[in-house]
């Protein structure tokens, strides 16, 4: 494989498969809850009865234009759908409403932070609306079709092919993935279908610039599943080129338990889907003062986010790209901030605990409907309290677990508990002095230069103190009574 690597280089690029987060269908009034009974959510026009004729989903367009702008396409201000006809069991009406010549929006590109740092900006084809097929389920009593998914509004956002690696198809999906949902066009959830990816791959020799022929692998329905069958896609290639012969332009099915592609069938060239305008539909006019106001209202997009986060914050980069991961986390992080001012000390307490407590407990954190895992204001009650010295950080990581439980503020535990570290320099100080009055070898040593004596020392007042004293404290005191 090594020197294939050198004298081959993949290329690759990906076609993903968006459900948009509209509540009906794209053209009928059905809805698209997640996980109704089969053939529960249908109706004679997403059946494809004879003469039921589609209606086109305002919001669904809506969305559309949404993702289309922030990935920085052309959306035009007319495109067309069309039927792009083939037969399979789960498709009634024997046709996909899709768009084909005329989409919603071209030459977009998305930029991807590569594993060295640096970016790389990946160009968008294309987006365009179309509608879900149904899904089949084949058993051993034979194949059942659920129609559910017939009609759930999509958009297709076809990439260039200008990812260099599986790595970078990964890096690109997670990019895309938290784009969309950022702008809340979709929900992602790739367990539920609502993110679907197709891998074009081809590879051609290291410096010419005609591209070899690809294959597509389709059906591969995680991140890791899109890098896995792309790596191993690009060492089955190389082996038939290596051999001398040629790579067929196909279409392969990613079976993940075996980890191998296999041939599905032959590619279908797109005059054998007999593309025509769907004569049911007027063509999609957009206003472009209404394509403006979307753009007006576009949220900043995660990456800007990050170096906000970067220079008002003064967080350090890894931060700043752990805190913007989702929109609900950075709105959390910001409350938190406007809260108790030291967005560093949130930062760490985020990262950390508050994403700990989360994951255990599966929730994400997030302002709505309610703040979870606790409420940004009373994250700052505790930092305030470990700030001003009244409890020490082990203390406060206790705290934190008891307002996640029990939803009481962090004073009122730590008052309840006896949490308070001792900061009274006089309480302290006595504490010190028997300490002292009670080691007097350790003492001498101390001063006989055996500096590391000064953790005995420290642990020794802790002791006398319950583990309450503030160690900070403790330690400058012993030294100041120990040198003095
Ligand atoms: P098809 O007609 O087979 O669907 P398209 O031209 O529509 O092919 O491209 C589909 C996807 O395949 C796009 O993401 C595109 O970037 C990618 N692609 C096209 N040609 C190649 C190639 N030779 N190698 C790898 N990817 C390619
Ligand atoms: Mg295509
Ligand atoms: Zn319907």
């Amino acid at each position: 494989m090594g020197a294939t690597h050198d004298r081959y280089e993949p290329v690759i690029g990906l076609e993903v498969h968006v459900q948009l987060s509209t509540a009906s269908k794209i053209f009928c009034g059905c809805a698209t809850r997640y996980g109704a009974p089969p053939n529960t959510q249908v109706c004679p026009i997403c059946l494809g009865y004879p003469g039921a004729l589609p209606t086109l989903n305002a919001g669904a367009v809506e969305l559309a234009a949404r993702a289309a702008l922030a990935l920085g396409c052309d959306v035009h201000p007319r495109s067309v759908f069309a039927r792009k006809h083939y037969f399979y069991p789960d498709l009634p009406k024997g046709y996909q409403i899709s768009q084909y010549d005329r989409p919603l929006a071209t030459g977009g590109a998305l930029v991807i932070r590569l594993d060295d740092g640096s970016a790389k900006s990946i160009g968008i084809t294309r987006v365009h609306l179309e509608e879900d097929a149904g899904k089949s389920t084949h058993g051993p009593d034979g194949t059942r079709v659920d129609f559910n998914r017939c009609g759930l509004p999509l958009i297709e956002i076809v990439s260039e092919p200008d990812l260099a690696s599986p790595r970078e198809a990964y890096l690109y999906l997670s990019a895309l993935k938290r784009t969309l949902e950022y702008l809340e066009v979709s929900d992602c959830n790739m367990e539920e279908g609502s993110l679907r990816c197709d891998a074009n791959v081809s590879l051609r020799r290291r410096g010419e610039s005609r591209m070899g022929t690809k294959t597509e692998v389709k059906n591969v329905n995680s991140f890791r599943y899109v890098e896995a069958a792309l790596a191993f896609e690009i060492g089955r290639q190389a082996e038939i080129l290596e051999r001398g012969q040629a790579v067929v332009h196909e279409t392969l099915l990613w079976d993940s338990g075996r980890g191998e592609a296999r041939a599905m069938r032959s590619k279908e060239l797109s005059h054998d889907y007999r593309y025509f305008p769907e004569p049911d539909l007027e063509p999609l006019d957009l206003d472009p003062a209404w394509l403006e106001g979307i753009r007006g209202e576009l949220p900043e997009s995660p990456a800007a986010r990050a170096a906000r986060f970067e220079a008002a914050y003064s967080l350090p980069e890894y931060d700043a790209g752990v805190l913007t991961t989702t929109r609900p986390l950075a709105d959390w992080f910001e409350a938190a901030v406007a809260a108790f001012d030291d967005p560093k000390e949130v930062s760490n307490w985020v990262m950390g605990e508050v994403l700990r407590i989360a994951n255990e407990r599966g929730e994400p954190v997030a302002l709505s409907p309610e703040p979870r895992p606790i409420s940004p204001a009373a994250l700052a009650e505790l930092l305030a309290l470990k700030a001003a010295g009244t409890i020490s950080g082990s203390a406060a990581k206790e705290v934190l677990a008891v307002i996640v439980e029990t939803r009481r503020g962090a004073g009122e535990i730590v008052r309840e508990r006896g949490l308070e570290q001792v900061s009274d320099e006089d309480a302290l100080g006595a504490e010190i002095d028997a300490v002292i009055a009670a080691h007097p070898d350790e003492v001498a040593a101390f001063r006989g230069g055996k500096q590391g004596l000064i953790g005995f020392f420290v642990g020794q007042v802790m002791k006398r103190t319950g583990g309450q004293a503030n160690p900070q404290l403790v330690n400058r005191l012993l030294r100041e009574k120990l040198v003095g």
